[in-house]
């Protein structure tokens, strides 16, 4: 089935009702952008759109689902997709480095170099180019200024497709070259009643939504990885002992979370749990995301002041800063035990 301008498509998105509506208009009257520049905090689907956005540039079937177009899931191309060896589209993320098998910090300009020359043949299947890249503002300077080449100087059906959680982190050049679109967090009780559709039981939905705060990707996570959750609450808990504990058990705490990415991760983990302490403070404890963990939150809130909780958010915002900015995370972590 053709696009026309007529056709209407059916995307299992939870919330972003807006950028939805303007890409499916790209999408219905034919005015696919070269580049555009998904942005905007993780867990919010960004990946999730740019895939049902490339699942519908490139099916060359697709069905109707409530009276409106789904891509087909069955036609070679999407199944291609689905296998991750389109021919014509290209995912492009940090390397793992080989030595220490972690992620490398940067995508490379051989990345780019490489994707510049995959962009520059024939399409395969006569229709678009697509590369999507991710985390795209950890791409090293060199690898953004050639990028920047391609952006400037695009070929006919090639789509380039940018996700970044920070857009301050991209060159102002690049952005400037995409169509920027803003992810704003969801509603929760848009996820909560996406939760139902997929027969979640309502209390757990509840619960999922609270801990989501705003974030689909997140609320699924926890709904089908029961580990990944585990291990986010034993990061709330350590957080409330780090609270709880005299300067002593708080540097021994923080000492022992020395790996940079993993303690980005735990503070981002620490500021949301002094967020619902302070929400408790100011007497709205229904807004607390960690609801399942409420009375256990309400007693701590007591024995802070809220200008103590302040003080240590002010510090927990610095040491994220500290972290971005490349500084020993032990140092970082045992200066935030001190603080208070
Ligand atoms: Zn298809």
């Amino acid at each position: 089935m053709s696009i026309t301008p007529k056709s209407r498509f059916n995307w299992p998105i939870v919330g972003h009702r807006g950028i939805v509506k303007y890409l499916k208009h790209c999408l219905e009257a034919g005015n696919i952008a070269q580049a555009y520049l998904f942005a905007g905090p993780a867990h919010l689907g960004k990946r999730f759109l740019a895939e049902i956005l490339v699942n519908s540039l490139v099916c060359k079937s697709f069905h109707k689902k409530d009276g409106e177009l789904v891509p087909c899931g069955v036609c070679e191309c999407c199944r291609q997709l689905k296998n991750q060896v389109h021919p014509d589209v290209y995912w492009l993320k940090r390397e793992v480095s080989e030595k220490s098998e972690k992620r490398k910090k940067n995508i490379g300009i051989d990345q780019i170099r490489e994707l510049q020359n995959k962009l520059n043949l024939c399409s395969f299947l006569n229709s678009f180019k697509i590369a999507v890249i991710d985390e795209a503002e950890t791409l090293s300077q060199d690898a953004a200024n050639s990028l920047l080449k391609t952006l400037e100087e695009p070929t006919k059906n090639t789509v380039i497709i940018l996700l970044a959680e920070n857009t301050a982190f991209l060159p102002k050049t690049i952005v400037s070259r995409c169509q920027t679109l803003k992810f704003l967090p969801a509603a929760n009780q848009e996820i909560f009643d996406h939760l139902l559709t997929l027969k979640v039981e309502r209390k757990k939905a509840k619960l999922l939504a609270a801990l989501a705060a705003g974030r689909p990707g997140l609320a699924l996570t926890y709904l089908n990885s029961p580990q990944t959750y585990l291990t986010f609450e034993d990061e709330v808990k350590q957080f409330l002992t780090f609270l709880r504990g005299n300067i002593a058990g708080r540097f021994k705490l923080a000492g022992g979370l020395a790996d940079a990415e993993a303690a980005k991760a735990i503070l981002a983990v620490w500021r949301r749990v002094l967020r619902d302490l302070l929400l408790i403070k100011a007497g709205a404890p229904q807004a607390v995301s960690n609801l399942n963990l409420s009375a256990e939150l309400e007693e701590i809130a007591r024995d802070f002041s809220g200008q103590k909780l302040m003080r240590i958010l002010a510090a927990l915002e610095a040491s994220q800063k500290y972290l971005a900015g490349n500084v020993n995370p032990k140092l970082v972590l045992e200066n935030l035990a001190l603080i208070f």
